[in-house]
């Protein structure tokens, strides 16, 4: 893979997510290889993979996978921009105006409804001929996007009539996967199949098909062929609302201690002075905030790792700053590496327990670390490849 030069990363404050690009192409495998024959993994990179870097993952996974789906034309064409050849699916929707951008960096379009479909129409005037290469989205129960039932006849009509439109797949996606107790992805299987024959029978048909996202393929609801389109598991996150399916974990967040205090009874700390200690107490202070996208539902709820153990956050998270009590880690000093979210010692912080805390899931914990948190790559024994710095401390250096 190709490596970027070391930035100034000592210049940062001392808080950073570190991920781990091995453990990331390791789940794109150990996934690949519970799939049926012929099926291969879309790995899904949209908001910036999550919020881990869709350049870097991409890099690491790009000779695993079948396909990189993202969301937006903007991350399709960051991918491009990057060097990544590895065939792209703009899950959309579409504008008019996207359509000769997409056609142009040969990425695969999604086609969400009659409206995308008439942007890919109208825009084909100013294309000169050039083949559209499309997949198909269609509702089997979402009630999001994608074509319904009775949107299928016009659908084949268009396509039969426009040969320059190559369907190249057709797909559809569930909405209750996660929950292993509910009978509907089995709906939605069954609706896609009905609409499958609906488009066949119109002479309208495509050599992939793909369905299920990380919930749905750990769950086996993969079809021999079909391919998978899969973000969270790839990074390490739980899908299911009930389970254990995680792979390895890709992400950890750290930072360390930059003030460490002694405060005695009755004292409060933070905004608001939700928290007022109740012993003499040390209370440490941590350079990351709500502004990096630690929740501020985890003011006096949260828990950080620090020498193994956990301390409670206390206080409300500010913008920039976390207070911590650490006054039952007896060993606490300044400079003493913590991690927010990841592994220390044989203690662990999932997504899925902050989430849980906050009330909402683990996707959301992962898109929230805002771009001001650098991105260290880790790949092979102790290689790091640092990236996400910020231009001012660029130009402090002289670079
Ligand atoms: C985001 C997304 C996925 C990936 O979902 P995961 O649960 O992260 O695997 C798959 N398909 C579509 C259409 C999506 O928007």
């Amino acid at each position: 893979m190709s490596s970027q030069p070391d930035q100034p990363i000592e210049l940062y404050r001392p808080t950073w997510i570190e991920i781990d690009l091995d453990a990331y192409a390791r789940n794109v495998d150990a996934l690949a290889s519970r799939l049926p024959q012929d099926s291969r993994v879309i790995a899904v990179l949209k908001a910036n993979g999550y919020g881990h870097g869709s350049v870097q993952l991409a890099q690491a996974c790009a000779d695993r996978i079948a396909m990189i789906a993202v969301a937006l034309l903007e991350e399709a064409i960051e991918l491009r921009r990057a060097g990544i050849n590895t065939p792209i699916l703009l899950l959309g929707p579409l504008t008019t105006n996207q359509v000769p951008v997409a056609i142009a960096q040969d990425i695969a379009m999604g086609l969400t409804g009659p409206e995308s479909l008439d942007a890919l129409v109208r825009a084909h005037s100013s294309l000169g001929g050039a083949p559209a290469r499309v997949h198909l989205k269609l509702d089997s129960g979402m009630g999001r996007m994608g074509f319904m039932p009775s949107d299928l006849a016009t659908l084949a009509d268009v396509i039969n009539a426009n040969p320059w439109i190559s369907v190249e797949g057709i797909y559809t996606h569930f909405a209750n996967a996660s929950s292993p107790a509910d009978p509907y992805t089995e709906v939605q299987m069954e609706r896609f199949g009905r609409m499958l024959g609906q488009l066949r029978d119109a002479g309208v048909s495509a050599p992939l098909h793909h369905t299920s996202n990380s919930a749905a393929t750990l769950r086996g609801f993969v079809s021999r062929g079909h391919f998978v389109r899969v973000g969270l598991s790839l990074l390490g996150g739980e899908p299911l609302d009930t389970g254990d399916t995680r792979l390895e974990r890709v992400l950890t967040w750290r930072s360390s201690i930059v003030r460490l205090k002694e405060i005695p009874a009755g004292h409060p700390v933070g905004y608001g002075t939700t928290f007022i200690a109740s012993r003499p107490s040390r209370i440490a202070t941590l350079p990351v905030g709500y502004a990096d996208g630690y929740n501020r539902l985890l003011s006096n709820r949260g828990e950080v790792l620090l020498r193994g153990r956990r301390a409670p956050v206390v206080g409300r998270v500010s913008m920039d700053l976390v207070t911590i009590d650490v006054t039952d880690i007896g060993l606490a000093a300044p400079g003493d590496p913590v991690v927010l979210l990841g592994r220390q010692g044989d203690e662990e912080i999932s997504a899925e327990e902050i989430a849980a805390k906050i009330g909402t899931i683990p996707y959301e914990v992962f898109t929230s670390i805002s771009e001001r948190v650098p991105r260290v790559y880790r790949t092979g024994e102790d290689m790091l490849v640092k990236s996400g710095v910020h231009p001012a401390i660029e130009r402090g250096t002289g670079d």
